[in-house]
């Protein structure tokens, strides 16, 4: 079943001297239900713009992109904040936890906005996660007292808490060392798997990219014209 579907999607910056620059044009693409894709390109090629295309924080230029049945780009700003926070996790590559707050109030900051849980089942679903992460111990910890790594299962634990249909990981791994990052990407495409979620990861490592189910560079997308209609 069809989670996100891109139709003649174009997106464009205006450079410094008022020139328009194309950074990303996707005729058509879709992503199914608990599918799990890589998305692989090379730094500037536009793998983060499509994230922040897919989760509402950048607008195309023009074309559709819909997902779970709704059209994001005439969303209202208030209703795409609501879809994103429920429906889509985001993990970054420097993982992004609030420096103040410890591991598990880090994930009931995200359950705040957007679960429809009581605050007793968000607490519970927060703790199970991390525990699931390995982080048991380490409820109470500020980040700054965890590891690169247990930082990176924190932000998993915290992208996963309102169950979204979508997980979006821009280059998750890119600043761990390779063991850490083999055990980060486990916990990633396990987690997906329980949850039912689809990943979509952005990566120029070859082999991080290898352990998805497919991949898709930005390329293929670009040279894929809309009438053909692949998956
Ligand atoms: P990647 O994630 O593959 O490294 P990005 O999506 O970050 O690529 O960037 C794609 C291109 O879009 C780059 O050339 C970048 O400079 C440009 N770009 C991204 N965001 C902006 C912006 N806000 N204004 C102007 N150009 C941008
Ligand atoms: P990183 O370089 O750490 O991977 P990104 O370049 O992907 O970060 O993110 C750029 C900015 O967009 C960040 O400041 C981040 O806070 C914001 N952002 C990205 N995704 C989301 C989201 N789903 N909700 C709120 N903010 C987001």
């Amino acid at each position: 079943m069809t989670l996100l579907r891109l139709e003649n999607v174009v997106k464009r910056y205006r450079a410094p001297d008022g020139t328009e620059l194309t950074v990303l044009e996707v005729p058509w693409w879709e992503l199914d239900r608990g599918e799990r894709v890589a998305l692989v390109g090379p730094s500037g090629s536009g793998k983060s713009t499509l994230l922040h295309l897919l989760c509402g924080i950048v607008r195309p230029s023009s074309g559709s992109i819909t997902l779970l049945g709704e059209r994001l780009e005439t969303m209202k700003e208030s209703a795409l904040d609501r879809l994103r926070a429920s429906q889509v996790g985001y993990v970054h590559q420097s993982f992004q936890l609030l420096p103040g707050f410890t591991a598990l109030e880090n994930v009931l900051a995200a359950a705040a906005f957007g679960s429809s849980l009581s605050k007793r089942r968000q607490r519970e679903r927060a703790a199970e996660l991390l525990e699931r992460a390995g982080l048991g111990d380490r409820l109470d910890h500020l980040p700054r007292q965890l590891s690169q790594g247990q930082q990176q299962r924190v932000a998993i634990a915290r992208a996963l808490v309102n169950e979204p249909a979508l997980l979006l990981a821009d280059e998750p791994t890119a600043s761990l060392d390779p063991e850490t990052a083999a055990r980060v990407m486990e916990l990633l495409i396990g987690s997906a798997a329980a949850s039912g979620a689809a990943l979509l990861l952005c990566t120029h490592d070859p082999e991080m990219a290898a352990r998805m189910e497919r991949s898709v560079s930005i390329k293929e997308l670009a040279a894929r014209p809309a009438a053909v209609r692949l998956a």
